[in-house]
């Protein structure tokens, strides 16, 4: 276990991840019912911008940099603007003034949004890492931290006693048949678990990889699933993260018009060069049966 998100937080990918996250969120709350997060791979919850792994990548400049030197110049229109809000009230809520130094990981971005009446269980297998973020919620009754394989939560740990909520699984891929494992991850959840929400991240570097990927989701017969991409530059000669990726099976009825908005709005923002684009797409949709 090598990867350390601390060098990459806050960057382009952190940015659409955590904002699809936070419109999952927003809509889970329009009903007074308790809902659960499972966070699967929740990494330390909190970044600090000013950190020595920050500043060796300078990733996060060309993420969430740019979305704040975005709304302090007026540059984000209205209607992204107000979907965009309870991202920003997020990471508001875990800096002081208007100077952001530090950035909300997943669990922390789900914590600062949730009811009084919400839950969150926050799995993470590094042993340093996990007990940061157990000392991170140290006395939360709302959060569970657990230091466990993430993979092994959309078995034992589904469905929640809630009976409703948001399943997040984002993985380093730093081994390979990371999107094998998340295909069959998701094919298990979903018999235990049908009605909740679920959005899987994967990087986009190879495009055969994730055509496949598709593909692969496709056979599982699960209805309900919309696929969003936003690359960030042409694709690079070499395997890079050059885009990223999210699966949402059973999205908000919101989500794809709401995606239709932001999409667009983060493209211009976050783009490196003229080959910047986005996608929307149902790998499957509620009425097809083929
Ligand atoms: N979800 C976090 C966020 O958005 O802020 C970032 C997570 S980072 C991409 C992946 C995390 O998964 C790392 O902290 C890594 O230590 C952890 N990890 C790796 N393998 C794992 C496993 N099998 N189960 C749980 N966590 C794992």
């Amino acid at each position: 276990m090598n990867y350390r998100h601390a060098y990459h937080a806050g960057n382009f990918a952190d940015v659409v991840k955590h904002v699809i996250l936070a419109r999952i969120i927003d809509y889970l709350k329009r009903k007074e019912q308790a809902f659960r997060v499972v966070d699967t791979h929740a990494g330390i919850g909190l970044y600090d911008l000013n950190s020595v792994e920050a500043g060796k990548t300078g990733e996060w400049m060309g993420g969430i940099g740019r979305l704040l030197a975005a709304r302090r110049d007026g540059r984000i229109s209205a209607d992204a603007f107000d979907l965009l809000a309870p991202y920003f009230e997020a990471i508001a809520a875990v800096n002081e003034g208007e100077t952001v130094t530090s950035y909300p990981g997943s669990p922390m971005l789900v914590r600062k949004l949730l009811r009084k009446q919400d839950r969150l269980s926050a799995l993470e297998l590094h042993p340093q890492d996990a007990a940061m973020l157990a000392k991170r919620f140290a006395g939360d009754f709302q959060v569970r931290v657990i230091e466990l394989d993430g993979w092994l939560a959309l078995g034992a740990h589904l469905p929640p006693k809630e009976k409703r909520g948001l399943v997040l699984v984002d993985p380093p891929f730093e081994v390979e048949g990371e999107f094998d494992r998340l295909v069959e991850g998701l094919a298990k959840a979903h018999k235990r678990f049908s009605g909740g929400t679920y959005a899987l991240w994967y990087p986009v570097k190879d495009r055969r990889e994730t055509e496949r990927f598709a593909r692969k989701l496709r056979e599982t017969g699960i209805a309900k699933i919309l696929q969003i991409e936003l690359a960030i530059r042409a694709p690079s000669p070499e395997p890079r993260l050059d885009g990223t990726g999210m699966i949402v099976v059973n999205p908000p009825f919101t989500l794809e018009s709401e995606m239709k908005i932001l999409l667009p709005c983060l493209k211009d923002l976050l783009a490196e060069d003229n080959g910047a684009n986005f996608s929307l797409r149902w790998i499957r949709s509620e009425t097809d049966r083929s």
